[in-house]
């Protein structure tokens, strides 16, 4: 609505595209084609030259918006708590997740072999289901936080034993600290010779970790993904923090969710989900940044077919033409139209901050030659 491109803009005024690109060339502007994209206010300022009076038309706000926050959170039904594990590569993170996935599929009748999605739901000793992430992408999760996502209500960091606090460790730090979310620590490989906990704790300390040995209230919990030692002390202490926390989300209404994975498999376009608010189902129209789609099929982490993604679960969704990206949120909306509406709206948005920005930067080296 309040983008046009050259061709239209000429067509509108009655030039032929060739001679209106030549005449837009004498008025300044250059390396023009007949596909650029113009601003409302530039098309109406060569309108001018024209003798036009041209008014821009505000688009119509057609976007989608997440629903404010609940007034009284209190009320609402409890929902699986979100913990995301983080910590230095090769420290154990996929195993110590393997091994809770283990653990809680013996119970289920499937017990099918799992594909890995990063992202995924169990229900832990005590019944009460729980969603475990993989780190997320370093861009992902920024891009989460920077638009205020709580996509994750805990943190287990987790260190080598024998190799201590590194690069990826501190990071995960800032990354728990930034999101103003509890963490438990879990002191990984002790079944190892070389395992060292005095080193890791202290390492920690330095790093201003404030662990319960030092007088501080972050649980440090001392494991074997490889043995399975200590790893039922881990399960307790979460649901314990977990039961603290008291995590609770609408189950009805417009669903939001996060984009935690994006990738392309034989059956098509997938997309991980995190449900963070109301619950998705197949049929329902989303938008995922400037994506719109129609879900097709929603799929567990085993690849079964599910009815429902409630709130507090992560999903795969099919059914996009276009892929989404990872950490773009998941709004759904109360009608395909809407969404597609809304989708075309963001892209709008997208190319008119682009062709702002080029023209800025076009000016700009134009300043710089003279
Ligand atoms: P990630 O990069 O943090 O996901 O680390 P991985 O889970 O892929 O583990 C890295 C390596 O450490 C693998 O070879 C694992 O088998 C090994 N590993 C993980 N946990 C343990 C553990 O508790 N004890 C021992 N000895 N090895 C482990
Ligand atoms: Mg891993």
């Amino acid at each position: 609505p309040e983008l046009i491109s050259v061709a239209n803009l000429g067509a509108a005024l009655g030039i032929k595209a060739k001679e209106f690109i030549q005449q837009m060339g004498e008025m300044g502007f250059e390396n023009i084609t007949k596909d650029n994209i113009l601003t409302g206010e530039t098309a109406a300022l060569i309108a001018q030259e024209y003798g036009f009076e041209a008014q821009v038309a505000m688009g119509e706000d057609e976007d989608l918006k997440p629903r404010p926050p609940p007034e009284d959170p209190s009320s609402l039904p409890l929902r699986p708590p979100v913990v995301t594990i983080m910590g230095h590569v090769d420290h154990g993170k996929t195993t110590l997740l393997d091994y809770l996935r283990k653990s809680s599929i013996v119970e289920q009748e499937h017990g099918g072999i799992t594909q890995h999605i990063g992202a995924f739901s169990v229900n832990l000793s005590s019944g009460n289901p729980i969603t475990f992430l993989d780190t997320p992408g370093h861009a992902a999760f920024l891009s989460m936080r920077q638009r205020g996502a709580n996509v994750t209500d805990m943190v287990i960091l987790v260190v080598a034993a024998d190799d201590s606090v590194k690069p990826q460790t501190i990071e995960a730090l800032k990354h728990a600290r930034a999101a103003k979310v509890p963490m438990i620590v879990a002191i990984n490989k002790v079944d190892k010779e070389s395992a060292n906990i005095d080193r890791v704790k202290s390492d920690l300390v330095a790093q201003g970790v404030e662990i319960e040995d030092y007088g501080g209230d972050v649980q440090v919990v001392c494991v074997s993904g490889k043995t399975g030692q200590g790893m039922e002390d881990l399960e307790e202490n979460i649901l314990l923090l977990a039961e603290m926390l008291d995590i609770r989300s609408e189950t009805d209404g417009m669903a939001e969710g996060w984009v935690l994975e994006s990738t392309i498999k034989p059956i098509g376009r997938v997309a991980t989900v995190l449900v963070k608010r109301g619950t998705l189902r197949p049929g329902d129209a989303i938008v995922a940044g400037s994506v719109a789609a129609r879900i097709r099929t929603l799929r567990n982490e085993a690849g079964q077919e599910i009815d429902e993604a409630p709130p507090g679960t992560a999903v795969e969704i099919l059914g996009w033409k276009d892929p989404p990206a990872a950490g773009d949120q998941v709004l759904q909306a109360p009608s395909e139209d809407k969404a597609k509406r809304a989708a075309h709206y963001r892209q709008e948005l997208k190319e008119r901050h682009e062709a702002v920005a080029l023209q800025t930067k076009q000016d700009q080296d134009k300043r710089d030659k003279a």
